[in-house]
């Protein structure tokens, strides 16, 4: 796996979860914040109205203190000895009631104030003997409103005084009681209320104070440093929400107030367990929301990298590994199938792209491409061990005309017949039997030398011998064969491959079964190729002959024949035979020119009076090329002219192919010459594929039966069969024929047995330069 590929993986995976976990977060600390602010706005409001309702309990308990200590002084007022004490003004018992009185219901302060509000008697609780001054500060409010409680601060501590008349049954004087506001009562409000409470009392003499406290030691030393900020204290603890209560009160600078102070924490705590709750459920869904989607990415990512790893087998080639995931029913699913259907018809294009690359679809063998991959592979396979092997080709001869005559699906059934029948001639391993293109066909021999090579082209000979049967019809099968061996005669694939085809198309020139190649042959073909370019040349530089070879009458009639042969002398490379040009000339249209000048000197010499007297009618052979020049009738017409010659002292030799390459154009023309005066003659009869029946249709007055049966008449009796009954069909059609190759005296007697018409061949001359043909004319008559 790629580094690229784990890192997009994980970014994947990772960036998935990430933003999956940061959106829950986002939305669960939003929710979390508005809970919080919604139960910390609450707690307050709970606690405002708390401490509403602990204010007016206080100030209800302040009250009630005040009507205890009221009724407390007015029992005291009541009391008669004291009363009768006060009218008659015993000082000592006054005292001591005050005292008694004072410390049995607990007060701080107990005075006799006459009723101009004077200070008569007075008892205080301990320590607070050196204060009578301050107590008339607090008697005239008092006096102002004996009915009221007043609050005082004295000595720096708060008290609460009443005032309660003393009437005797007229009122004879008052009296005070002051009661400190202390740690009872603020335990007694902790305990009703569960709140808080703290008195500040400030003085001018002590300053500000804090004498009485429910708070916790640490708490109320913070308070006393930094105070109530805000309506609020906070404390290590958590915070308390405080309530001030001012109480009117009296004295010098005095400033009594009451703080109540609540702990929102406490108020909260319930809550915050809720959010404790919330809080694990988040983490908890966090957790497992990170886990799913992790999981999921997973599953995506998985078949993603199969994925991958499968479109990096398809571009190494590797198209028969079937993907994973297809079964999946998502969208991966479907990913996975679409690829694999892709992956399919990849290979198959693949494979058939190959096929064609490969593969010569009508005879399903290799085609040239693979022929050659596989001569290349022989001979790296060989590396140093030196194990011969050949390359062999072979041509069909006259394929072209099979498929003119018998129709191009004929030609191709033709083909796969000796496709298999190669095929058959191959034992079985990995000798490669290839069609090359159009009628060439190759064999590749593994380990075989040039004896063996030579054996298997024999053995192919051999099964051409049998006709092949197709459709009715029987056709004759022959090749040019040539092969090469490697490493003899070449050093690698390409030049092995060129020299087979070398030796082959020389197999075909000189007629001969099968060749290996020679160095020669290429000399020969370059030599053609120079030839060539010298044709023009030759034209006008006059280095082309006419020969003539004679052509006898085998049935006792005095006509003398001849048949024009072109022969070109060359300056340096001497007398060139037509075969070495002739084929070229055709190639590169250049024959018709060539036609042209014999046509012209047979003219010449038709012309003379030498030999008008003969009555001498001569053959001139005519190419493919001069058939399709619809001029050629004009231009022969022209010469014939102008050396004031008859047409009908020539005979135009065609073969069969000639006309075959466009039997209808070629038809067109030969009926114009015929309608010209000209004689036509079918030269190499046999050799192609046209049927009598055809040739009958033809305005042609002669046959000339192919060497290649004449000569071998009286040896093969297949050839001498051949031969016979083509004379017969002839004649039925009342044709003349003319057999050539007559080379001994026992083909000419035969010839003339089976009533051949007219014989030419080396037994009875040569072809000759002009004047030697008059010449051995001349001996002929003698
Ligand atoms: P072709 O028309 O079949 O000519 C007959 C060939 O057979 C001549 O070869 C001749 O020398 C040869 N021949 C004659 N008698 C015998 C014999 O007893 N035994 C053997 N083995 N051969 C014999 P040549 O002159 O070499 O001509 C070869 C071919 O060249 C001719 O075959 C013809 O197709 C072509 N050719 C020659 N001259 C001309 C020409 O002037 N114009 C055209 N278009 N083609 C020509
Ligand atoms: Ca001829
Ligand atoms: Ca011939």
């Amino acid at each position: 796996m790629s580094q690229r590929w784990v890192w997009l993986r994980r970014s994947l995976i990772l960036r998935l979860v990430g933003i999956s976990l940061l959106l829950l977060l986002i939305v669960q600390a939003a929710g979390f914040a508005v809970v919080r602010a919604s139960i910390d706005r609450n707690a307050r409001a709970q606690i405002e109205r708390a401490l509403d309702l602990d204010e007016r309990v206080w100030r209800r308990l302040l009250d009630q203190n005040a009507e205890r200590l009221r009724q407390g002084s007015a029992l005291l007022a009541a009391d008669y000895g004291f009363r009768s004490a006060v009218n008659s003004g015993d000082e000592e018992t006054i005292q001591s009631v005050l005292e008694n009185h004072g410390s049995r219901i607990g007060a701080a302060v107990t005075a006799l104030l006459d009723t101009g509000f004077a200070l008569r008697s007075v008892s205080m609780a301990d320590g607070m003997q050196a204060l009578p001054a301050a107590l008339s500060e607090v008697m005239q409010p008092l006096a102002a409103d004996p009915s009221a409680s007043k609050i005082a601060v004295i000595g720096g501590v708060a008290y609460q005084f009443v005032m309660v008349p003393l009437r005797a049954p007229v009122v004879v004087g008052w009296v005070l009681m002051g009661f400190p506001i202390n740690q009872m009562l603020a335990d007694e409000m902790r305990q009703l209320m569960s709140v808080h409470v703290v008195l500040r009392v400030g003085s001018e003499a002590y300053g500000v104070r804090l004498p009485v406290s429910t708070l916790p030691e640490p708490t109320l030393a913070l308070l006393r440093e930094q105070g109530v900020v805000g309506g609020a204290l906070a404390t290590p603890e958590g915070i308390l929400l405080a309530r001030e209560v001012r109480m009117p009160s009296v004295g010098m600078g005095a400033d009594v107030r009451t703080l109540l102070l609540r702990s929102v924490d406490e108020v909260v705590a319930p809550y915050q367990q809720l959010q404790v709750l919330l809080a694990i459920i988040t983490a908890a869904g966090v957790a497992l929301f990170a886990v799913g989607t992790g999981l999921v990415a997973q599953r995506m990512t998985t078949p993603l990298r199969s994925l991958l790893t499968a479109t990096q087998r398809l571009s190494r080639g590797e198209y028969d590994v079937p993907l994973a995931h297809t079964a999946r029913t998502d969208e991966i699913g479907n990913l996975a199938r679409s690829f694999d259907h892709m992956r399919v018809a990849i290979g198959a294009q693949q494979s058939e792209i190959l096929r064609l690359a490969y593969w010569d679809r009508l005879t399903d063998l290799p085609n040239r491409e693979r022929f050659r991959e596989a001569v290349v592979q022989a001979i790296a396979a060989r590396g140093a061990a030196v194990q011969p092997l050949a390359v062999l080709t072979l041509d069909l001869d006259r394929f072209k005309h099979v498929n003119d005559v018998l129709g191009y699906a004929y030609g191709d059934l033709l083909l796969q017949a000796v496709a298999a029948r190669l095929r058959q001639q191959l034992p079985p391993g990995d000798d490669m039997v290839a069609r090359l293109g159009g009628n060439e066909f190759a064999v590749l021999l593994h380990a075989a030398d040039a004896a063996a090579a030579h054996e298997m082209a024999r053995r192919i000979i051999r099964s051409f011998e049998e006709p092949l049967a197709l459709e009715d019809q029987l056709v004759d099968l022959s090749a040019g064969i040539g092969f090469a061996c490697w490493p003899g005669d070449a050093a690698d694939a390409d030049a092995l491959l060129s020299r087979s085809e070398i030796a082959m198309y020389a197999a075909k020139r000189k007629l001969s079964g099968a060749l290996q190649y020679d160095a020669s042959f290429d000399l020969a073909s370059t030599e053609t190729l120079s030839l060539l370019s010298e044709l023009r040349r030759a034209v006008e530089q006059d280095e082309l002959r006419l020969y003539l070879q004679p052509k006898v009458s085998l049935q006792g009639t005095r006509t003398l024949g001849a048949e024009a042969l072109v022969r070109w002398q060359h300056p340096q490379r001497g007398l060139v035979p037509p075969m070495q040009f002739i084929p070229f000339a055709e190639q590169t249209g250049f024959v018709r020119q060539l036609t042209l000048w014999i046509f012209e000197a047979v003219a010449r010499l038709l012309a003379q009076p030498r030999a008008q007297g003969l009555g001498l009618k001569v053959s001139v052979n005519l190419s493919t090329r001069d058939l399709l020049d619809p001029e050629l009738s004009n231009r022969l017409g022209a010469i014939l002219a102008r050396h004031g010659v008859a047409a009908s002292a020539f005979c135009l030799e065609i073969t069969e192919s000639a006309i075959m390459d466009d039997p209808q154009r070629a038809e067109a023309m030969l009926n114009r010459l015929s309608e010209q005066g000209f004689k036509l003659s079918i030269d190499d009869f046999g050799t192609g594929y046209s049927s009598l029946a055809y040739l009958k249709r033809l305005p042609v007055d002669e046959l000339k039966i192919d060497k290649s049966f004449v000569m071998g008449m009286t040896t093969a009796e297949d050839d001498a069969m051949i031969v016979r009954s083509t004379i017969d069909l002839a004649h039925n059609l009342g044709l003349t024929v003319v057999a050539e190759g007559v080379e001994t005296a026992d083909i000419l007697a035969l010839l003339r047995t089976l009533g051949c018409d007219e014989a030419q061949g080396y037994h009875i001359a040569r072809p000759l330069p002009v004047d030697d043909f008059m010449a051995w004319h001349a001996g002929q008559k003698a």
